[in-house]
C-alpha cells in the first residue's frame, strides 16, 4: 500500500495541477452552416469546458477542439448523432504533455552536466531570461538589452536589439504572445543566436544588419508563458485581473487598436478570444505599440504563432484589400517557397480573413495601420499532429526553416526601403 502511494506521488506530475489525462484533441469538420452552427453551440456549451486550438470559423476548414474526457462521451454523440464527421488528433493530452515533461527533465539534467544550453529543449521564463544575459555579453559590440515595461504581474519585457549602431530602420520581432505557443520563444531564441553568430561571416545577414536594426521580443507574455510552466500548460491569454469577472486574461491577439472589438473576438472575458475593457488595456500590448511608436521608423513587423503553418497579412478585420496586397501576397509566396525548401514543411498564405479567420485586434492589423508595411503572422508547426505540444525535438527544424523565410523578408525590406 505505502509503495503504491509512493509511486502514484511519483507518477504524478508535481508541476502541473491541471491535469489533462485521458482529454482529446477531436478534428472536426462541418459540412453546412446547419453542422457549423451546430460546432458553435457545442464548444460554446460552458460545462463540457471544450478548449478551442484552432477555430477557423468558416465552410471547408477544419476545427481543433480539446475535449476534456468527462466530456468526450457527450461530445462524441452530439456529433455523431448529428452526422458531423471527426477524426481524435491526440489520443490522450496528458501522455504527450508527461513525455513533454520527461523530455525537458532529460535535457535540463544534460544542461548541468555539460555546463550549456540546449536550443533544443523548452525553457522556463527565468532560463530564457539568463540566457539573454548570456547572449549580450558574449555578444557586447553587437546586441543590447532593453526593458521596454513590464506584464500585468510585474514581469519586465526584455528586448533584445541587435544594431551595429546609429538608429535604422528597424525590423520588429515577437514571439510567444499567446503563453501555450511553447515553439515560438523557442524558435526566438534559436533566431537571436543565429543572428548574433552570423554578422560578420554569411555577408546577407550582415548586410541586413548594416542597414536595418532588429528588434527581437522572445517572450511577449511573459506572465502567461510562466503560468504554463507553474500550472496551466493550455493557458493562452495574459493573465490580467478582469473586473466583474472570475474569469482571467485577455487574448493579447484580439487587443491591439485596429478594428478592436469586432467580430472576430469575443466581449467575453471568460473566451479565449476576449479582446479586452479597451484597446492596449494589457501592459504587454501598451508597451509594445509604445516602443514601436516611439521609435517611428520600424519597417518589418513579424508576429510568431503556432500552429497551422500559415504565413498571414492584414488583413484580419475586414474583407477589403491591403493597398500593398500584391506585394505583400507576392513576398508571403516567397517566404514560404524559402522555408519549405529545407524540410518540405509546407505552408498556406494569404490574408488573415481569407486563409484562417475574421480576427480583430491583431498585431499585424495594427501594424500595417500604423504605417507598418511588412506586417506578417507566422503559425510556426506543425498543422495538428500534437498542435501546441511540439515535440522538443522540432524545435532546431522549425527555427532554422523559419529562419529561411525571416531572412526572405528582412532582405526584401533592405532593399525596398520606403
Ligand atoms: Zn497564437
Amino acid at each position: 500500500m505505502r509503495i503504491l502511494l509512493v509511486l502514484s506521488i511519483l507518477l504524478v506530475p508535481a508541476w502541473n495541477q491541471n491535469l489533462y489525462v485521458g482529454d482529446q484533441v477531436l478534428r472536426v469538420y462541418a459540412r453546412d452552416n446547419v453542422q457549423l452552427e451546430l460546432l458553435r453551440q457545442l464548444v460554446a456549451t460552458e460545462h463540457l469546458q471544450i478548449d478551442i486550438w484552432r477555430s477557423p470559423t468558416k465552410l471547408g476548414l477544419s476545427m481543433d477542439v480539446s475535449v476534456p474526457f468527462t466530456s468526450l462521451q457527450g461530445a462524441k454523440v452530439f456529433l455523431e448523432s448529428n452526422n458531423i464527421p471527426y477524426s481524435i488528433m491526440i489520443e490522450d493530452v496528458q501522455a504527450l504533455l508527461d513525455q513533454e515533461q520527461q523530455d525537458m527533465k532529460a535535457s535540463r539534467l544534460q544542461e548541468r552536466r555539460t555546463n550549456s544550453f540546449s536550443y533544443s529543449t523548452y525553457h522556463t521564463l527565468d532560463e530564457i531570461y539568463s540566457w539573454i544575459d548570456n547572449l549580450v555579453s558574449e555578444y557586447p559590440k553587437l546586441v543590447s538589452k532593453i526593458n521596454i515595461g513590464h506584464s500585468s504581474e510585474g514581469r519586465p519585457l526584455y528586448v533584445l536589439k541587435f544594431s551595429t549602431g546609429d538608429n535604422k530602420p528597424a525590423i520588429w520581432i515577437d514571439n510567444g504572445i499567446h503563453a501555450r505557443e511553447w515553439i515560438t520563444p523557442a524558435t526566438g531564441i534559436w533566431t537571436a543566436k543565429k543572428i548574433a553568430s552570423s554578422y560578420g561571416k554569411d555577408s546577407l545577414v550582415t548586410d541586413i544588419i548594416e542597414q536595418l536594426d532588429i528588434f527581437l521580443l522572445i517572450v511577449t507574455n511573459p506572465d502567461g508563458y510562466s503560468y504554463t510552466h507553474s500550472t496551466n500548460r493550455m493557458w493562452r491569454k495574459t493573465r490580467s485581473i478582469n473586473v466583474g469577472s472570475q474569469c482571467v486574461g485577455v487574448d493579447p491577439n484580439r487587443n491591439w487598436n485596429a478594428g478592436f472589438g469586432g467580430p472576430g473576438s469575443s466581449s467575453n472575458p471568460c473566451a479565449e478570444t476576449y479582446h479586452g475593457a479597451y484597446p492596449h488595456s494589457e501592459p504587454e500590448i501598451k508597451s509594445v505599440a509604445d516602443f514601436i511608436l516611439d521609435h517611428g521608423n520600424v519597417k518589418a513587423l513579424l508576429t510568431i504563432h503556432s500552429y497551422s503553418q500559415m504565413l498571414l497579412f492584414p488583413y484580419g478585420y475586414t474583407n477589403s484589400l491591403a493597398p500593398d496586397h500584391e506585394e505583400l501576397n507576392e513576398l508571403a509566396k516567397k517566404a514560404a517557397t524559402a522555408l519549405s525548401s529545407l524540410y518540405e514543411t509546407r505552408y498556406t498564405y494569404g490574408t488573415t480573413i481569407a486563409t484562417i479567420y475574421q480576427a480583430d485586434g491583431t498585431t499585424t492589423d495594427w501594424g500595417y495601420d500604423n504605417g507598418i508595411k511588412y506586417s506578417y503572422t507566422f503559425e510556426l508547426r506543425d498543422t495538428g499532429k500534437y498542435g501546441f505540444i511540439l515535440p522538443a525535438s522540432q524545435i532546431i527544424p522549425t527555427a532554422e526553416e523559419t529562419w529561411l523565410a525571416l531572412v526572405e523578408i528582412m532582405k526584401h525590406v533592405k532593399d525596398h526601403p520606403y
